[in-house]
């Protein structure tokens, strides 16, 4: 189960599927059914996956809406291209959340049920305004990723060190 995480949104003029078009436009690209397809998919509601996870979502080889799995990995740099999706690395493996109509923000990474929380900090962006400003750098973006264990593996982590140490 994924918790339905949501900051709310953005306003955006457009709908990711009406900027998708515009993007392949821009480019002399197709919109095609499979791209339709995963675009449906991606934008169904917010969450944080891999490229296996989408594709464990997708219908299976010979069912309707069956996307293979290059055209899953290209899609996938196509939406993160034309600027709908972000990607960041974490563990070694690709991740995938909205970027288009979604709100800047940071995460804290839970190290045993590695699952991503969200925040957004207003001290933390100023914070990275000032150091940029010291350095005379203009902020693009920022990534910042808080590694460690959430409020339940701790609970559950020091209930089972409470058991053992009854025995
Ligand atoms: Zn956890
Ligand atoms: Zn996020």
């Amino acid at each position: 189960m994924t918790p339905d995480l949501s900051l709310g949104e953005v306003k955006t003029s457009l709908t990711p599927a009406k900027r998708f078009e515009e993007y392949l436009q821009s480019r002399g690209m197709r919109s095609t059914e499979q791209r339709r397809i995963l675009i449906n998919h991606v934008f169904n509601h917010h969450d944080h996956f891999d490229a296996d996870d989408l594709i464990e979502r997708l219908p299976t080889k010979g069912q309707p809406g069956y996307v293979s799995r290059p055209t899953v990995y290209r899609t996938l740099t196509e939406f993160v291209d034309a600027g709908l999706l972000r990607k960041f690395e974490l563990d070694g493996r690709g991740v995938y959340e909205h970027d288009y109509g979604y709100p800047q923000h940071d995460h804290l990474y839970c190290q045993v049920c590695r699952e991503l929380f969200e925040f957004v900090s207003k001290d933390l962006v100023k914070l990275r305004d000032e150091v940029a400003n010291n350095h005379r750098f203009r902020v693009s973006s920022h990534r910042l990723i808080i590694t460690g264990t959430c409020e339940d593996c701790r609970k559950n982590s020091s209930r089972t060190r409470r058991k053992q140490d009854r025995v």
